[in-house]
């Protein structure tokens, strides 16, 4: 459950008008590559039935996707700049999501694998509301709503498994600069998991006992970060669903194909990557992550 939006990007590599994004569109398309995905979440009617198309050539399961004949889709307007780790937002346009009251289809209420990715936190708390048996709940948010919704942010952490969340808003939220220090402090909050995106700089896994950690695949070109946190966050818990495990060894490599696929996401502008990538290419890039961190 998350944003599905279209996006208008500017990036070193050139611009992007209307395409494809949000936080569950990128989640979704990730995910897919490992396990069924049902999506929640809503767009308004000028919402291009190619891009449904291309979730339903994904198998991607739409029932919990709203189409409002009320609003428009979510549209989000971003540039990138020097080292391209961070997104400046120009423009948000709420529209759908203004009023999204999300409804959980019955058939998914049983659901063992559940991401909230980032949206308004009381909406990722309607959703937890209303699901009724999970194994294992992923969030993820952005620094808007960390500044905005403080308090209904903590409130959806005490009901997660799992937090992930780039190194920045880390920081925001902890109010340490140190690492380790923030993540003890954002632990403190319920989850027993964390994850934290570093941009190049690669990923970082902490539990209470453990303390793991992964560069970036190495590239020599990004094009467009929009969506590597997502991809990163679809491709990990898109395998945890697929082992059916929360184990140690089963999470770490999650974060190393989480890792592949955001690497792929970034080639490209939008979603293009995501697109047609072959299940070999994603275990090519794991592969290398072996040997990169092999001593
Ligand atoms: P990422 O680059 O992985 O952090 O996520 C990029 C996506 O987040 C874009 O495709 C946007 O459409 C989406 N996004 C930006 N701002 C918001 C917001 N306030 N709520 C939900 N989704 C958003």
């Amino acid at each position: 459950m998350g944003s599905v939006a279209l996006d208008s990007i500017k990036t070193p590599s050139g611009e992007r008008k209307n395409i494809l994004g949000g936080s569950a569109t990128y989640l979704s398309l990730a995910a897919s590559y490992f396990s069924p995905v049902n999506l929640v979440s809503i767009v308004g009617s000028d919402f291009p039935d190619s891009y449904l198309g291309l979730f339903r050539k994904k198998n991607i399961d739409l029932k919990g996707l709203t189409i409002s004949k009320e609003s428009k889709t979510f549209k989000w307007q971003g540039y990138y700049e020097g080292d391209l780790n961070e997104a400046s937002t120009l423009k948000t346009e709420v529209n759908v999501l203004a009023n999204f009251k999300p409804e959980i289809p019955q058939e998914y209420r049983d659901c063992d694998y559940l991401f909230l990715a980032n949206i308004d936190p009381e909406i990722q708390m309607e959703v937890l509301r209303q699901v009724k048996k999970t194994k294992f709940v992923v969030c993820d948010t952005m620094n808007y709503w960390i500044d905005k919704k403080i308090e209904s942010f903590k409130k959806v952490l005490v009901r997660v498994d799992a937090l992930i969340v780039n190194e920045n808003e880390l920081k925001q939220f902890s109010g340490e600069s140190n690492l380790l220090q923030g993540a003890k402090k954002v632990m403190e909050f319920g989850p027993w998991l964390l994850v934290v995106k570093r941009g190049d700089s690669g990923a970082m896994m902490f539990t209470s006992r453990s303390l793991f950690s992964i560069p970036a695949y190495p590239l020599e070109k990004v094009v467009d970060p929009t969506g590597a946190g997502d991809s990163f966050g679809g491709g990990f818990i898109g395998y945890v669903c697929q082992q059916d495990s929360t184990e140690e060894r089963i999470l770490r490599k999650a974060m190393v194909y989480g890792s592949a696929i955001a690497a792929f996401d970034v080639g490209a502008f939008g979603t293009e990557c995501l697109e047609n990538l072959k299940f070999k290419e994603i275990e090519r890039r794991y592969r290398v992550f072996e040997q990169l961190t092999k001593f």
